[in-house]
């Protein structure tokens, strides 16, 4: 009890990595980080986590679900471009059962180069068309309870000694423009 404070955030690999001056970042911004595998499956394999501490991929919010793959994305640009990769797997193992070791919900991206050994085929499964039906049937059942998108939440706007001018200037623009000033000098 006497810690409480820092025993708020779980003893977590990523949690603490992302904080720790020694980290391979790539990238960073309000919700997402990414940095260079600490276990790279081959050379500039990246890994893109949330900045929030969430398991699986099920607790984390959409817009940042969002951004994950905006980011992973753009990284595997990035790693064609300076790596001459051939390819990238863009990867999640979702849960223990699905190969996830750290306790922190990550995308990675690994970068493909011709002979690299690696693999990722199985050998298809052969199901007939009623087993696949029954799944079907299970499946859609709950992907109509699948609903809306969940965007961020508005923080609150916070005046500061320049408002007055920058509300004339809102005033001039209509609301919404004048909120996103605000926004913009929010640290
Ligand atoms: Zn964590």
């Amino acid at each position: 009890m006497e810690q409480s404070a820092s025993q708020e955030k779980p003893a977590c690999d990523y949690c603490e990595l992302i904080s720790s001056p020694g980290a391979f970042i790539l990238y960073e911004d309000k919700h997402v980080v990414a940095f260079l595998s600490e276990e790279p499956i081959s050379e500039g394999s990246i890994v893109v986590v949330p900045k929030e501490h969430y398991v699986i991929i099920e607790q984390v919010p959409d817009y940042v679900v969002a951004k994950m793959f905006h980011v992973a994305n753009k990284l595997s640009v990035a790693v064609f471009d300076s790596l001459n990769a051939l390819g990238t797997n863009i990867l999640i193992q979702n849960g223990v059962a699905a190969g996830q070791r750290v306790n922190h919900c990550s995308i990675e991206v690994i970068p493909r180069f011709e002979g690299d050994a690696l693999s990722f085929a199985w050998v298809p499964k052969q199901l007939s068309e009623e087993e696949m039906s029954t799944i079907e049937i299970e499946l859609k059942e709950l992907c109509s309870n699948i609903g809306g998108f969940e965007t961020e939440k508005e923080e609150p706007v916070v005046l500061d000694s320049s408002a007055p001018k920058a509300a004339e200037d809102g005033a001039k623009k209509g609301d919404s423009d004048f909120r996103k000033k605000q926004f913009l000098r929010i640290p």
